[in-house]
């Protein structure tokens, strides 16, 4: 999913203007993928909606960089989708905090009851596992390994007892021993079953847990939210597990669940090992499908500092070739705290990574450069060629740099100049058709 949505939009980013039709296609595309993605087709088709809805807007087309802010766009309805914010666990305020793992047979209840105790544990927390899974053999024994690898106590009464009773008499055994987190394991089927579901509804009956979580396999897809929405109607879950991300290209069960089911989706595993567990965070997730975390930061730096009005003031001038050092300067102070200058420059539709290579500027040389800039008289930011060798000479002086330093500047300067226009002047010969790239 990841690599199609990437490509689909990778192909907006650099594009100056988008027309409806532009956003249109990719939104096509953009769609197709979630499909392909295993994605649930309601959820798809509100998705398109919002961001078509949003991409259309004036708030895009009047931008520096509508692709971008596509994007940007579409980074957001993706986190809203997975639910916006955190979701966490909630503790009791009297202890014992009694946590549930619920799931189908093989979705990582198990493991993840491991997961989730060495996390609290390293949070301070002391808890207690509990082994409620009576029927699959050697599930007791696994508990315990898992449990006193990571120095945590398991609760078991071997398989003869009732998980009810097991259940029962962990949250004693808890509260006598200071326990103040109980995670209880329970089995789980192969496909759900009405037994199933009576017996997780008798051990919530009786042990009345603060969350009951549903262990999700994110690599079954589209079945991941059906188990979900089934466990819910039942049992009336606080949230998800997804396990097997690792193993997960599509992404689709991770991006549905939480729009059908309105439960968040808590935390996240991807891996065997016992560290493998992370709290799921919507928008790093909606980040890293997107891939394209390093230009939403950007976008989002420049958009607290940078006036779009002004910046399309200033690609006006530049393609006008009005551009003088006045505005360069102006540039510069705002710039200032975004970031590296060439990333900056590459936000401007048309300018590539290739275009920058010749002038790439040096981070501390900006100091420089404005110092350089501020010591030109206004005439001289204006019309830069009256800079002969005793004005550059005063004002190499003036800046506190040398002769050479603002040699450089100028014929960076010029060769910007020279750049933007040549890329005009392709620009106008493309739209009269004379060539495509
Ligand atoms: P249970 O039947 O729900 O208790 O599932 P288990 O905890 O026994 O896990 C079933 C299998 O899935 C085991 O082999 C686990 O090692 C594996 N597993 C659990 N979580 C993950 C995960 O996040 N990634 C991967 N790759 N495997 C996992
Ligand atoms: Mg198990």
């Amino acid at each position: 999913l990841a690599e199609k949505l990437q490509k689909t939009l990778g192909k907006l980013k650099g594009k100056g203007k988008l027309s409806e039709k532009d956003v249109n296609n990719a939104m096509r595309e953009v769609k197709l993928a979630l499909l392909e993605a295993d994605v649930n087709f309601k959820v798809v088709k509100k998705f398109i909606n919002n961001v078509k809805e949003r991409a259309v807007g004036h708030e895009v087309m009047e931008s520096l960089t509508p692709g971008q802010q596509v994007i940007k766009i579409v980074n957001e309805e993706l986190t809203k989708l997975m639910g916006e914010t955190q979701s966490k666990i909630e503790f009791a305020s009297s202890p014992p905090t009694i946590i549930m793992l619920c799931g189908l047979q093989g979705a990582g209840k198990t493991t993840t009851s491991g997961k989730l105790a060495g996390l609290f544990k390293k949070n301070g927390k002391t808890p207690l596992l509990v082994a409620c899974d009576i029927y699959r053999p050697a599930a007791i024994k696994q508990l315990q390994v898992v449990g006193s690898s990571i120095g945590i106590p398991v609760f078991s009464m071997g398989d003869k007892q009732n998980p009810v009773n097991i259940a029962k008499a962990a949250i004693e055994y808890g509260k006598k021993n200071g326990n103040d987190v109980i995670i209880i394991d329970t089995a789980g089927r192969l496909h759900i079953d009405e037994d199933l579901m009576n017996e997780l509804e008798n051990i919530k009956d009786e042990v009345k847990p603060h969350e009951i979580l549903l262990v999700v396999d994110a690599m079954t897809g589209q079945d991941a939210v059906t188990v979900a929405e089934t466990f819910d109607n039942r049992l009336g879950i606080d949230g998800v597990i997804l396990t097997k991300l690792d193993g997960d290209a599509r992404g689709g069960a991770a991006l549905s669940i939480r729009a059908v089911t309105q439960k968040p989706i808590k935390f996240v595993c991807m891996g065997e090992k016992l560290e493998q567990i992370e709290p799921f965070h919507p928008d790093r997730m909606a980040s890293r499908i997107l891939g394209m975390g390093d230009v939403l930061s950007l976008i989002e730096k420049a958009q607290a500092s940078l006036d779009a009005k002004k910046a399309i003031e200033l690609e006006k001038k530049l393609r006008n070739q009005q551009f003088t050092f006045e505005d360069f300067l102006e540039q510069l102070q705002q710039m200032k705290n975004l970031g590296p200058l060439d990333q900056i420059l590459e936000m401007i539709p048309g300018m590539g990574s290739k275009q920058l290579k010749n002038l790439k500027v040096d981070e501390k040389e900006l100091v420089k450069i404005e110092a350089i800039i501020q010591s030109m008289t206004k005439e001289e930011r204006q019309n830069p060629s009256i800079i002969d060798g005793s004005r550059r000479k005063r004002i190499a002086k003036g800046s506190g740099t040398s002769i050479q330093d603002v040699n450089r500047l100028l014929k960076q300067f010029k060769e910007t100049k020279k750049m933007i226009k040549k890329m005009g002047e392709m620009e106008k010969a493309m739209k009269k058709g004379k060539f495509k790239i």
